[in-house]
């Protein structure tokens, strides 16, 4: 079931009913998309109508972050739980490695996939990487087809919002991967180049304040939640 939070239309699912869904078009024939937007991207895409239909043209659409949880709760369209991406995704390499498929890493800096792969496979044993490429490249031909070439079942593109979802629209066609994710920095977080916060900050949805403080300079980014709430909260008192 889908929810419209602010002009976005996200699955209203929680993380199993989201590993369930992604299983399912694993089992399909189409080259499907998903998509994780947090509360930046979500007032980006508010302003943004090209954004906004390259989210809702996902075939999953995931909340990323507790500022769209609140946002669903404020306009009493409550999403069932916050599904963030990274965690997604782990779930999602458990699950390809019980059933021997496989996932191409694409994004991030130059070794910062092959760091990621090492710690992934340590945690998912038998986890099949067919290919990885980090997310600096002019020409996107020879990309797509390094990525086809290796036959993988799950792409991760990692090029950050919303350059990643536009890659993964323009490329849905020529791709024969069944499932891409669009996942933003996600390859730092599984390579340990990025910390997550703390699980109690993660328990009392602080994660966005751990990362302030661990990279002030997206203080000016992180500004759109506060705008995105104010929003939220605006469409609530006009009814
Ligand atoms: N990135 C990339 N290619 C680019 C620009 C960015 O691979 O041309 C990567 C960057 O190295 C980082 C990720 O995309 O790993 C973006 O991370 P950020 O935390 O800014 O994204 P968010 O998760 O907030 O969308």
């Amino acid at each position: 079931m889908k929810t419209d939070i602010m002009g976005i239309a996200f699955d209203n699912v929680t993380m199993q009913e989201a590993l369930d869904k992604a299983s399912a078009i694993l089992r399909g024939d189409k080259t499907c998309y998903a998509v994780t937007p947090n509360a930046e991207i979500a007032y980006e895409a508010m302003k943004d109508e090209r954004l906004r239909a390259l989210i809702n043209g996902a075939d999953l659409v995931l909340p990323d972050g507790a500022g769209v949880v609140l946002a669903s709760k404020l306009l009493k369209t409550p999403l069932k739980q916050k599904v963030a991406g990274v965690d997604f995704a782990d779930g999602l390499l458990g699950l390809l490695a019980e059933s021997g498929k496989s996932v191409y890493l694409l994004g991030s800096k130059p070794g910062v996939a092959e760091l990621a792969a090492e710690k992934m496979r340590e945690k998912h044993p038998g986890l099949i990487i067919c290919g990885m490429h980090d997310g600096y490249f002019k020409d996107e031909a020879p990309v797509i087809e390094a990525v086809n070439a290796a036959k993988s079942d799950v792409l991760f593109v990692c090029l950050g919002a919303p350059k990643q979802e536009l890659f993964m629209k323009r490329h849905q066609q020529e791709l024969t991967c069944k499932l891409m994710i669009g996942l933003g920095g996600s390859l730092d977080s599984f390579a340990g180049t990025v910390k997550r916060a703390p699980k109690w900050m993660i328990a009392a949805n602080l994660e966005w304040l751990y990362r302030l403080y661990k990279e002030p300079k997206r203080f000016g980014r992180m500004l759109r939640l506060p705008k995105y709430l104010w929003a939220v909260v605006c469409k609530r008192i006009r009814g």
